[in-house]
């Protein structure tokens, strides 16, 4: 008994390590943002993406597909679980959830979906290829 509640500690140990590494990761589309001057964009984008760690740790992404430019994803919200896309060479998105839909918006999943893909492929160009979406789009932030 006494080593089945230790072993079960380390996992939770492990679990607010690892969490605790992510939470410290910074995000990446927010400081895009204030790369390319927008602080007031990069500070609203900070506030709706800052649970990605959260949504990363517990499992609410499930990837799709995954290439060069591109991202589909189901994202579990917690009013449903929506389905995803973010083309960054067409430079078009959607998203399942009722805040594309009726207002075409940047929703949360899209931002959380460019997060995503920033923290997948870490490469020069692709985030170059997020930083210049981001700058169409910064006006359709939620
Ligand atoms: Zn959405």
């Amino acid at each position: 008994m006494a080593i089945r509640i230790s072993r079960i500690s380390a996992i939770a140990f492990l679990q607010i390590i690892m969490s605790y590494a992510l939470a410290r990761r910074e995000l990446r589309t927010p400081k895009m943002l204030e790369e390319l001057g927008l602080r007031v964009e990069a500070s609203r984008l900070r506030a709706i993406i800052g649970d990605f760690a959260f949504y990363l740790n517990s499992g609410r992404f499930k990837v799709l597909r995954l290439k060069r430019g591109y991202i589909e994803a189901m994202v579990k919200g917690f009013h449903g679980e929506w389905h995803v896309k973010v083309d960054l060479l067409s430079r078009t998105f959607y998203c399942s959830c009722p805040h594309h839909k009726f207002r075409k918006a940047l929703c949360k999943h899209v931002l959380l979906l460019l997060e995503l893909y920033a923290f997948m492929r870490n490469e020069i160009r692709d985030l170059e290829l997020i930083r210049e979406f981001l700058k169409v789009f910064k006006d359709n932030l939620l």
